[in-house]
C-alpha cells in the first residue's frame, strides 16, 4: 500500500480524520470524537464516558514506575477528563494486557493503587478484560455522571473571555526529564512526585461547572499550549497568553536554569499536568479568584480569547508577541 503515513498527520490529524469517518445524528449523543468525554444525555441527566491507555515504554517505564502509583495514575488520568467537564466520576472497567512472567505481587501493589484512588474519588471498579501481551498495557473506561445544562465543553469559549488554569504548569514534564537523566529525587523529588502522582481537580471542575461560572474548559494532559490550542479550535476563536502569568512552582523556578535554556518549556509544552484549563467572562473573574481561596488551589488568569482570525499568540515580558512554532507532544510525530 501507498500513500500518506500516520507520521505526516499525527495523532490529532488521524482522530479529526475518524471524526469524519465515523459521524453520527443520535440526538442522545450530546458530544461525541472532540471532546475530554462523550457526553450522553438521559433524561435530565448526562452520562459522560472517557477513556485513556497508559502503555509500558511509551507512557511509563517500570526502572521508574512503581506499581501501586501507577495503578492510582491510571485511574486518576482518566478521572481528570471527566474533572475537564464537571462531571461526578461514577464507574470504570479496567483491561489489562500483562506480559505471563509478571509478579502476582507488581499486581496485586497495583490494584492497591487503583483501590487507593478510587476510595478517594467515591468511584467503583466494575469490570474489565484481561490478556497476556509483551509489554503492560493498561487501559481503563471511566463513566461519570453530569446535569444536562450544567456541562463544561471545550467549545463555548467567547471573543472577551479570560482564560485560567489551575496550579502550577511543567512540574510533571520536568520530573519525568528529571528521572530520564537517571536523577532519583533528593531535592527533586517534589517535581518527580508530579510526574508519579498527579491529582485531578474534580472538585474545582464541578464549582465551575454547577455555578456557570466559566463557558469552556478542558484538561492539560498533552501541554498547554497544544490543549489551549483544541479548546480554541472547538470554540473557533484565538488567545493570547501573557509567557509571565504562566504558574510556575518555587521548585520549578529554582532549577529550571540547571536543565534548559527555555524557562517556560516545560509549562508550555510538557505533559501531564492534568490542571484545568478554563475560559469565563471578566464579571466571574472575582468569584473565580474567591473560590481559588477557598479550595486552596491556585488559579491564574494567564490571558485573554481574541477572534480567530488573531490565532493563538504568546506574549513576552518586553511586550513582544510570538506565535509558537510547535504546541506539544503529539503521538506518531516524532
Ligand atoms: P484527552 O487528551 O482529553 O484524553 P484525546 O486527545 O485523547 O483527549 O482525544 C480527543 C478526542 O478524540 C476524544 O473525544 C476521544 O474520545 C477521541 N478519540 C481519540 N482516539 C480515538 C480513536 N482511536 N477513535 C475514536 N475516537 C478517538
Ligand atoms: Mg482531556
Amino acid at each position: 500500500m501507498t500513500g500518506k503515513v500516520l507520521q505526516e498527520i499525527g495523532e490529532f490529524g488521524l482522530i479529526n480524520r475518524i471524526r469524519k469517518w465515523t459521524s453520527t445524528s443520535d440526538p442522545a449523543l450530546l458530544k461525541g470524537i472532540g471532546d475530554d468525554v462523550a457526553v450522553i444525555e438521559i433524561g435530565e441527566k448526562v452520562w459522560l464516558v472517557t477513556t485513556d491507555l497508559l502503555i509500558e515504554d511509551i507512557h511509563f517505564e517500570l526502572t521508574w514506575t512503581d506499581p501501586f502509583h501507577l495503578g492510582r495514575k491510571a485511574l486518576f488520568v482518566n478521572l481528570s477528563d471527566i474533572a475537564a467537564m464537571g462531571g461526578i466520576p461514577k464507574y470504570f472497567l479496567i483491561s489489562l494486557g500483562v506480559p505471563k512472567n509478571l509478579s502476582l505481587s507488581f499486581l496485586s501493589s497495583f490494584y492497591r493503587g487503583l483501590k487507593d484512588g478510587a476510595r478517594r474519588f467515591g468511584v467503583d471498579l466494575i469490570g474489565g478484560d484481561t490478556s497476556v501481551s509483551k509489554k503492560i498495557i493498561i487501559n481503563i473506561c471511566l463513566l461519570g455522571e453530569g446535569k444536562r445544562g450544567s456541562v463544561l465543553f471545550r467549545s463555548g469559549a467567547r471573543v472577551g473571555d479570560d482564560l485560567f488554569v489551575s496550579g502550577y504548569l511543567g512540574d510533571a514534564a520536568f520530573g519525568l526529564k528529571i528521572l530520564q537523566k537517571g536523577r532519583l529525587g533528593g531535592r527533586l523529588k517534589g517535581l518527580i512526585k508530579k510526574h508519579l502522582s498527579p491529582s485531578p481537580r474534580i472538585q474545582l471542575g464541578q464549582v465551575l461547572a454547577r455555578n456557570h461560572w466559566a463557558t469552556a474548559m478542558i484538561d492539560v494532559s498533552d501541554g498547554l499550549l497544544i490543549d489551549t490550542n483544541h479548546l480554541l479550535e472547538e470554540s473557533g476563536v484565538g488567545a493570547r497568553i501573557w509567557e509571565d502569568r504562566i504558574p510556575l512552582s518555587k521548585l520549578y523556578q529554582k532549577w529550571i536554569h540547571s536543565f534548559s535554556k527555555f524557562p517556560y518549556r516545560f509549562a508550555l509544552s510538557g505533559g501531564e499536568d492534568y490542571e484545568l484549563l478554563f475560559t469565563a467572562p471578566p464579571e466571574m473573574r472575582r468569584r473565580i479568584l474567591h473560590v481559588a481561596l477557598s479550595l486552596k488551589i491556585p488559579i491564574t488568569q494567564i490571558g485573554r480569547i481574541v477572534p480567530k482570525k488573531e490565532g493563538l499568540h504568546l506574549i513576552r515580558k518586553d511586550g513582544k508577541e510570538y506565535s509558537p512554532s510547535r504546541l506539544g507532544f503529539e503521538h506518531f510525530k516524532r
